[in-house]
């Protein structure tokens, strides 16, 4: 049944667009193929470095920053 333009008022179009918006761009975590921590999508994970199966950066163990803090 066709709707009345003047019914929907400018607050209620700019609220169901924002809805569609926020479908759309919303975070929700996935895990990482490689360590199986939570990251975010198209994201590198920040646990182990890799992106897609490549590893895009080398993260240093804990004990080695611990052991370069301290000498
Ligand atoms: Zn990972």
């Amino acid at each position: 049944m066709a709707v009345p333009k003047k019914a929907t008022s400018v607050s209620r179009k700019g609220k169901r667009r924002a809805g569609q918006h926020h479908k759309l761009y919303r975070k929700f975590p996935t895990l990482c193929s490689n360590c199986g921590t939570l990251t975010l999508p198209h994201k590198m994970c920040a646990s182990c470095g890799v992106y897609k199966g490549n590893e895009i950066i080398e993260l240093k163990n804990d004990d080695e920053n611990t052991e370069e803090t301290e000498a």
